[in-house]
């Protein structure tokens, strides 16, 4: 469907802009900085300063994360509901969204090609796989 469609293609192009100009990143790039969770506790297979995407939204303090993708590339995004577009993205470190919202470490186990969902953060997470419609 083109929801995801739009939604991916918008984060390929955030992917490629931050992958050519990695200073863009900001403080996720850091190689290492504290988080207020217990470390050897870390149930990602990623590492914990992994770069992720997120919208402004979450980050402001606006929106919650109500949609997270772990898409076929492997990425995560921890999306907002309201907007996939590029202008509203932003790369965070795993870590700091793990820090930010710790619910979201009841997904650690999903696999790449999967998204969920929740209708807000004190709701369940429903799972469901989908396709790679850009390649
Ligand atoms: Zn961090």
């Amino acid at each position: 469907m083109s929801v995801f469609g739009s939604f991916r293609s918008g984060f390929a192009y955030l992917r490629r802009r931050f992958a050519a100009r990695p200073e863009l990143a900001g403080p996720a790039d850091a190689t290492s900085h504290p988080h207020g969770f217990d470390e050897s506790d870390w149930p990602f297979d990623d590492p914990i300063n992994t770069l992720c995407f997120t919208t402004r939204h979450v980050l402001d303090g606006s929106r919650q994360v109500l949609e997270v993708y772990h898409d076929h590339e492997g990425d995560w995004q921890f999306m907002c509901g309201i907007t996939n577009a590029p202008a509203d993205g932003k790369v965070v470190c795993l870590g700091c969204m793990i820090d930010r919202d710790p619910t979201l470490t009841q997904l650690a186990d999903m696999p790449s090609g999967w998204f969920a969902y929740r209708e807000s953060p004190d709701e369940p997470w429903w799972r469901q796989a989908y396709k790679n419609d850009d390649v």
